[in-house]
This record gives C-alpha cells, sequence and structure tokens, in this order.
C-alpha cells in the first residue's frame, strides 16, 4: 500500500557478524568435521548462500554422546550448584554482550524482522539463562522433595521458529539441573547454535557439557535413540513428536514434548476493541505465524465481529512486509520453500472449502520465500484452516454468540497450547479461563513469555512444562510424586 509518508529503508548492517564459510560439529568443546555430507543454510528472504554446515551421521552422534556421558561424570556432576550457576550467569552476560550479532545472524538465517529477533528473541534467551542461572543452587526448594538428582546426558531436538530461544529453552534447566546435552537444531537454522558454541568456548564451560550437531532429521533420530541418553526433550511437530514418543517408550529415558497448537483468541463484545486487534496481530502474524502457541483461529462475539475484521483489515493494511534485516519490517520471510508451500496449500484448501479469503496488498520481493498476512472469515468449525496448524500468517475467523459457545469452541480441537481472552470483565475471564483446556491462557494480551512462567501442552499439543520451577522437574528425579507438589 503507497501512502504519503514512505519509510526509507533502514536495513541494521550486517558488518558485525564475523561469520565463517563453513561450520562443524560442536563436539567436547571443540569445532570438529562431521562424517555426514555438509549442507547450505541459506537466507530465506534471498535464497543467498549464508555458510555451509557439518552433517552429524550416526558415528558423529555417538562421539557427541559419549563426550557427554564423560562431561557428566567426569566434572558437571562433581560441580556446585553454585559453580554450575556462575558458568549460566556468564553465558548469560555473554549472550547480553552479543547480543546484536545474534540478533542479526538470528534475521539473516530465520527471516524473522530484526526488531522481533532484536527486541524478543535475543533479551528472552538472555533473560532464559539469568533465571535458571539463579535455580541451579536452589534445587532442594524447587518441590521435588530434598537434594533431587540430575538424570545424566540430555538429547534436545529443536525448530527453526525461534531458533536461539528454544536452544536457551532448552539448554539453560537442563544445565542448571546438572546435566550434560547434546542439542540438534533445525536444519535451515543452525547458524545462531553455533555462535552459541562460540560463547560457550568463551564462557569456558568445560569441555563436552554442552555438544551441538547440525544436520536433519535423521540426526535428530540417532540422537533421540541413542542408548547412552537418559532424557530426551523435542520441540517440533506433533507427527515427529509421535514418532519420538513410540521409539523412546519403554526405555526409561525421560522426556518432555513440546509440538502444535492451534489456539483459539477469544474477543467478547465488552473488549477493549482496539486493543484487542493489535492482540490479534500479534497473536497470528508475530514471527509470520510461525508460532506453536499462534492464535490463529479468532473466535470473535457476533455483534461485534464486522467491526473487529474491518479494523483488522485496516491495521494489517499498514505492516510493512520485506527485509527481515530494516528495522522498519513488520512481516519477515517464511522460513523455507517448503514451509511456504504447507501454507499455500492449506490456504487454498480453505478457499476450496467456502472461506472467504482476503490478503493484505504488499509489494511481494522477488527473491525468497513470502507469504502476505491473510484472514480467512466465515470459517466452518469443521474446515481443514479452522483445524490443522498453518504455522504460517494465516487468521481462521469464526463466531460464536456466547460464553458457552467460545468455550466449546475454543476446545473444539486435537490441540491444547494456549488461548487468548479479551473482555473488559475480570470475572468473565476467570471463569472462560477455567473451563479451556489449554496450557497457557493470556488475558487481554497475547504471545508474552516470560522464564519464571511454565509453559506447555494439553492433548496433541504435548506433555511436560518448559519454564518456571516446573521447567526443573523434567531435568531431574524428584524423591517426591511428579507432579504432585507442583
Ligand atoms: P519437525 O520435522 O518436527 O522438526 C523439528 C525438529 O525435529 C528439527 O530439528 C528436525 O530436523 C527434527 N526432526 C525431524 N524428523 C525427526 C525425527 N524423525 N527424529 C528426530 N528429530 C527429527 O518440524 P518441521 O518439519 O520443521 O515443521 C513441520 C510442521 O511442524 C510445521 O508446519 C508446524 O506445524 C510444526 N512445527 C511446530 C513447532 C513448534 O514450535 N511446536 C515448531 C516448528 C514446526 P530438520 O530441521 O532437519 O527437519
Ligand atoms: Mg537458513
Amino acid at each position: 500500500m503507497t501512502s504519503f509518508l514512505e519509510y526509507a529503508p533502514a536495513p541494521e548492517s550486517t558488518a558485525i557478524l564475523n561469520l565463517k564459510d563453513s561450520y562443524g560439529l560442536f563436539i567436547d568443546g571443540e569445532f570438529v568435521a562431521g562424517h555426514g555430507t555438509p549442507f547450505a543454510t541459506i537466507s530465506p528472504a534471498t535464497e543467498k548462500h549464508i555458510a555451509t554446515i557439518a552433517n552429524a551421521n550416526a558415528a558423529d552422534v555417538d562421539t557427541a554422546v559419549a563426550a557427554a556421558r564423560r562431561a557428566y561424570d567426569k566434572t558437571w556432576s562433581k560441580l556446585s550448584g553454585a559453580d554450575r550457576g556462575k558458568y549460566l550467569f556468564r553465558i548469560a552476560r555473554l549472550v547480553q554482550e552479543r547480543a546484536r550479532e545474534l540478533a542479526v545472524a538470528e534475521s539473516l538465517d530465520n527471516g524473522k524482522p530484526i526488531k522481533e529477533s532484536r527486541d524478543v528473541d535475543i533479551p528472552l534467551v538472555a533473560a532464559w539463562f539469568f533465571y535458571y542461572a539463579g535455580w541451579a543452587d536452589k534445587l532442594d526448594y524447587a518441590g521435588l522433595g530434598a537434594a533431587p538428582r540430575a538424570l545424566g546426558v540430555a538429547a534436545q531436538v529443536i525448530p527453526w521458529n525461534f531458533p536461539l530461544l528454544m536452544l536457551a529453552w532448552k539448554i539453560a534447566p537442563a544445565l542448571a539441573a546438572g546435566n550434560t546435552v547434546v542439542l540438534k537444531p533445525a536444519e535451515t537454522t543452525p547458524l545462531s547454535a553455533l555462535l552459541f558454541a562460540e560463547i560457550l568456548q568463551q564462557a569456558e564451560l568445560p569441555a563436552g557439557v554442552v555438544n551441538i550437531l547440525t544436520g536433519a532429521g535423521d540426526t535428530g533420530q540417532a540422537l533421540v535413540q541413542h542408548p547412552d541418553v537418559n532424557k530426551v526433550a523435542f520441540t517440533g511437530s506433533t507427527a515427529v513428536g509421535r514418532a519420538i514418543a513410540k521409539s523412546v517408550a519403554g526405555t526409561g529415558k525421560k522426556l518432555t514434548l513440546e509440538l502444535g497448537g492451534k489456539a483459539a483468541n477469544i474477543v467478547f463484545d465488552d473488549a477493549p476493541i482496539d486493543q484487542a486487534v493489535e492482540g490479534i496481530v500479534n497473536g497470528i502474524f508475530f514471527n509470520q505465524g510461525h508460532v506453536c502457541c499462534a492464535g490463529s483461529r479468532l473466535l470473535v462475539q457476533e455483534n461485534v465481529h464486522h467491526e473487529v475484521v474491518d479494523r483488522l483489515k485496516q491495521r494489517l493494511s499498514t505492516l510493512r512486509m520485506g527485509d527481515p534485516l530494516d528495522k522498519n519490517t513488520d512481516i519477515g520471510a517464511i522460513n523455507s520453500r517448503e514451509q511456504l508451500d504447507r501454507i499455500r496449500e492449506l490456504s487454498d484448501i480453505g478457499e476450496a472449502e467456502g472461506a472467504e479469503r482476503w490478503t493484505a496488498e504488499c509489494a511481494i520481493p522477488e527473491n525468497g520465500f513470502w507469504f502476505a498476512p491473510t484472514i480467512f472469515d466465515n470459517v466452518s468449525t469443521s474446515s481443514r484452516i479452522a483445524r490443522e496448524e498453518i504455522f504460517g500468517p494465516v487468521l481462521s475467523v469464526l463466531t460464536f454468540r456466547t460464553p458457552a459457545e467460545a468455550i466449546s469452541k475454543a476446545n473444539n480441537t486435537p490441540y491444547g497450547l494456549s488461548a487468548g481472552i479479551w473482555s473488559d470483565k475480570g470475572s468473565k475471564i476467570l471463569a472462560v479461563a477455567d473451563e479451556l483446556k489449554a496450557g497457557v491462557i493470556w488475558a487481554n494480551t497475547f504471545n508474552r513469555f516470560d522464564p519464571a512462567s511454565p509453559f506447555g501442552g494439553f492433548k496433541e499439543s504435548g506433555y511436560g512444562r518448559e519454564g518456571g520451577r516446573h521447567g526443573l522437574a523434567a531435568y531431574l528425579t524428584s524423591t517426591v510424586l511428579q507432579g504432585a507438589a507442583l
């Protein structure tokens, strides 16, 4: 859309990045060659090559797990909680010191707008390490009984939507609880995990305490199936989560799964509509909708339906899509061609099923992977776009008349990760929240994260909690009944 006041480009410089042409695997404190076929990581905004990345095969997984086991036995389990905490504080401070560089790397590799990586992802990464650093010497007070013990070696597999933040959600509690780690970042976004490995060297974290294996799905599979792993933590799709749960069953490995979602964002007619519209935008268009807890189903009370949808369209028409490194950009690139194809396919299905499609007018850059913010109105509850996770900037709008109908529609999903409620009435918010089957419920806000607050799902959204002292339980043996004290 053109306006009288065009924004001049304000690109963040990549000069701060000191990238290598190629990166090895990070095993036992060193970067080493991988034995699989290396692959490239590209910028999804330009399709330009960023770096060549090592690919870990099963033998590399063996070496990394052995390094983590050695580090667990010989160094990490021998340190006091206070000493482990010192390393975590050091990592947190180094993340802050290198925040600008990490933000640029994340936006380059992932496609997310620099204002999000700069103001959300990286500050939260530091916050997560600071928070769990504080827990390292207080595990006896975590509500898990006296002297809870670490599990051993944790295998962690993470997705591409919040690469460094998901790494922090996994590594910070694992280390605070005294475990050692082998982590696999997603194939399309390995860069910030590799810069993080450099930070670990800078922090002089003992060798082998954290190992980072780049590679694709088969690397992840070899890692979670490795017999010398005590704990598996996974964030990603429900299909892969289900396969991991099957392969881990009966092995004695502890498992946490953080999977997909199809969150209801419920707007009552007494809600402050302007704020609600901002919250809807933040709920589904933040990070191009690549958010597991995205508010992808808008449930709006029928008497304010047209007003809300009209204002939403007006607001979306002001969003700027384009270069993720430009500080004016609101909507960046879709992370991969594969994900773009999936978003296109499901959107076409939505249209074929009879929903009313509206797309914000914006210029689509020539190269790269882009999808303009899209709304589907008059979506029926049985439609695939109301049931399946699209994981893109696509909102499905449904209506309701009474709180009971809102609750029943909100819960009519195989998922249960998050939900939002917009109303002026506190009592209504509490009464509705009580009935929603979702792990996280936001009231008059959306997509807020804090390391002290537990996060996780119901039903097909997975099990276990990350964040808060609940997040420690996933990495400790408890002498009290699991969950009873939490
Ligand atoms: P995915 O396949 O579940 O990938 C998540 C992670 O698991 C990646 O590191 C992936 O490696 C790895 N992986 C793949 N197959 C594996 C296996 N058999 N065993 C162990 N690890 C394995 O997710 P995706 O393909 O990137 O995205 C597909 C859909 O998942 C999205 O459209 C979205 O609906 C959902 N998703 C949800 C979240 C979330 O936060 N809950 C995040 C991302 C995606 P590669 O990177 O090499 O594939
Ligand atoms: Mg990339």
